[in-house]
Order: structure tokens, then C-alpha cells, then sequence
């Protein structure tokens, strides 16, 4: 058996929206819908699931090279296909690399004058296809990857995200948006969201609209954790707060996070963001005995 090739085709930058300056952006890629291979144009597949990952290669200002990096796409496969969204944040690492080049004027620019970022794609030649690379197709602790339809229509999910960790979880939101949250089947989807400024938001009005729409399936608590208007309803400070850390004994306070939540451990639990908010949030739910029915993560 053959085994599919790997190949990175330019996608054009269509779109670049800068959430926080220098902080925070959103950038869609656009591949062709067919690229040529060996003399032959190959049609590209996008068969992408929510909450997978795909693989391009962005510039690097410290090491002035194009490096891979995967990005979670934000957007839906069959709603928009071959066109790839995502949310993208400066880590602000001593050895940041790709980061701080996605918020700066350079990629504006390639963006005004048609410029493309390599993404990859694997080239199965017994199909004459080429597929979007995605990262994973299997539901497992590791992985974001959503449930099959059946499985999530019915599911109570619980999403944690911290900062551009509400990529995967905005791909789950329209995935289920496009299948009306499964109907008249029994799951929700909450989705909570921690920034640390108003500007940091994310889809903001458009995630309270659906929640209003679909108060029966979708609920969304943005949470602000530095700076928030008078007049802000919402959320206000860390949702998993560390009460001790000396070392030998962390205390984690999880009650900000169950007071948007209460049902815990009648629900599938998903996290997204940092790993020590991640370890945070999983010594807090062992302190407090709180055993989700399931718990599925994925650190950057
Ligand atoms: C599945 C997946 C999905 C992702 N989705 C997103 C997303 O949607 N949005 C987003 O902003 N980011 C996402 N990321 C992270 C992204 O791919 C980059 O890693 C991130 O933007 C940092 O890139 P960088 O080039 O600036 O830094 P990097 O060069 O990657 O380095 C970051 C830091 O890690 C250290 N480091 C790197 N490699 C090693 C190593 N081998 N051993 C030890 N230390 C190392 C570096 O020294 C530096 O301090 C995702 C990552 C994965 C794996």
C-alpha cells in the first residue's frame, strides 16, 4: 500500500483581524481548489473535523526560517471548505518564534497584495486526491476532537477556554449551529471563555446571539480577568484560583467555575488553553470530588 505523501500548497491570506494589537489575531487561508502535482491538477478535500488542528508554515523572527506550526481551525470544513480559520496569540516566550510574526504589519501586507502562507496537504496517489492535513481524528483525553453526531447531540458538554484555547470549542459551536444542536435531542454545549481584557473577546456578540437563540442547547459565560467595563454582566476574575502554591501544598479554589457550572460531574468536561491551568484544573475538580463524566484537553 502507498502511503500518502505530505505536500504544503500557498494558501492565500483573505483575511486578517487584529482582536488586541500585537496580542491577538484572527487569519483565514484560502487553499485552491485544486493544485497541480507531478503535471496533473489534483482536487484538495477538505474533510477536517472540529477541533483538529492543521499544519502551515508561518515565518519565524527569531530564527528568520518558515516553520511548522499547528493552528486549531476555528471554522467548519463543510460549511466553508478549503477555507481555514483561526485564532492566533504572541506567546511572549523568551524563544518566541512564529507568534509574534502573525501580529505584525509584514503579514498585513502579504495579506493587501495576495500573499499565501504554506499549509499542508497529504497527496494519496492510489485516489488522485489531495486532504487537508489534520492533525487527529481520534477521540481520545488528548485530543479535542469532537464526538460523532449521535454521541455529542445528546451529550452535556462543558468547554473551558483560556484566551485563543476557545478555537476548537468555536468550530464545535458551529458545527452544532449548522445541525440546529441536534434537534430535539437532550445536549448542551457551554462554552466558558477567559480573557483577560474586553478587547480579547472573541466572536463576543455573535456567541451571545446564539445563546439567545438556542438558550435550550448553548450557553456562553464570557469571563474577564483583568479589566472589565462598568456596565459588564458577566464573568469577573480567575475561574480556577490558586489559593497556595509554596510547593508542597496547592490549594485550588474552583467555586468561580462552579457557580457558572453547578453540574460538574454530570457533565463531559473539555479544557483548552495552558498546561499548568490545566493541572490547576484538575487538581481543583480531584479537591473538590468532582468527577466529571468525562474530561478531554489539549495544551499549547
Ligand atoms: C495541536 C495544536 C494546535 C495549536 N493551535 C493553536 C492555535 O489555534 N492558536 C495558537 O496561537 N497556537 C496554537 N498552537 C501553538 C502553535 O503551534 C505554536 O506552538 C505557538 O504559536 C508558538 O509558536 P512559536 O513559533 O512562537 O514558538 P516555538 O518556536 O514553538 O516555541 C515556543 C516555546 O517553546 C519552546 N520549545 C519549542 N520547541 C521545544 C522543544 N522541542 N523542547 C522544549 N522547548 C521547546 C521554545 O523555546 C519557546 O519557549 C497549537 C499547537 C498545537 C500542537
Amino acid at each position: 500500500m502507498t502511503r500518502p505523501r505530505e505536500l504544503f500548497v500557498p494558501a492565500r491570506i483573505i483575511h486578517v483581524e487584529t482582536y488586541d494589537p500585537g496580542e491577538m489575531r484572527k487569519v483565514t487561508l484560502a487553499l485552491p481548489e485544486t493544485y497541480e502535482v507531478d503535471g496533473r491538477p489534483l482536487p484538495i478535500r477538505d474533510c477536517m473535523h472540529p477541533g483538529s488542528a492543521f499544519l502551515a508554515k508561518p515565518f519565524g523572527v527569531r530564527t528568520r526560517k518558515y516553520r511548522r506550526r499547528m493552528y486549531t481551525r476555528s471554522n467548519c470544513a463543510d460549511e466553508n471548505p478549503r477555507v481555514l480559520e483561526t485564532i492566533i496569540n504572541d506567546t511572549h516566550k523568551e524563544k518566541a518564534d512564529t507568534s509574534p510574526w502573525w501580529q505584525t504589519d509584514d503579514l498585513v501586507q502579504r495579506c493587501r497584495t495576495g500573499g499565501s502562507i504554506d499549509v499542508c496537504v497529504s497527496y494519496d496517489e492510489t485516489r488522485s486526491e489531495l486532504v487537508v492535513y489534520q492533525n487527529s481524528r481520534t477521540v481520545d483525553p488528548t485530543t479535542l476532537v469532537l464526538e460523532e453526531d449521535h454521541e455529542w447531540c445528546s451529550m452535556r458538554i462543558v468547554a473551558v477556554a483560556l484566551s485563543t484555547g476557545i478555537t476548537p470549542f468555536l468550530a464545535y459551536v458551529r458545527y452544532m449551529q449548522s445541525r440546529a444542536f441536534g434537534g430535539t435531542a437532550e445536549g448542551h454545549f457551554s462554552l466558558i471563555v477567559s480573557v483577560k481584557t474586553p478587547r480579547q473577546l472573541m466572536e463576543h456578540q455573535a456567541l451571545l446571539d446564539l445563546s439567545r437563540e438556542f438558550p435550550q442547547h448553548f450557553s456562553y459565560h464570557p469571563v474577564l480577568t483583568r479589566e472589565w467595563p462598568e456596565n459588564w454582566a458577566h464573568g469577573k476574575g480567575r475561574i480556577v484560583q490558586v489559593l497556595t502554591d509554596d510547593g508542597r501544598d496547592t490549594r485550588v479554589n474552583l467555586a468561580p467555575l462552579v457557580e457558572l457550572e453547578p453540574n460538574l460531574s454530570q457533565c463531559h468536561v473539555r479544557f483548552c488553553g495552558n498546561a499548568p491551568a490545566k493541572d490547576q484544573l484538575v487538581l481543583g475538580l480531584e479537591q473538590a470530588q468532582l468527577v466529571p463524566l468525562s474530561f478531554r484537553s489539549e495544551t499549547w
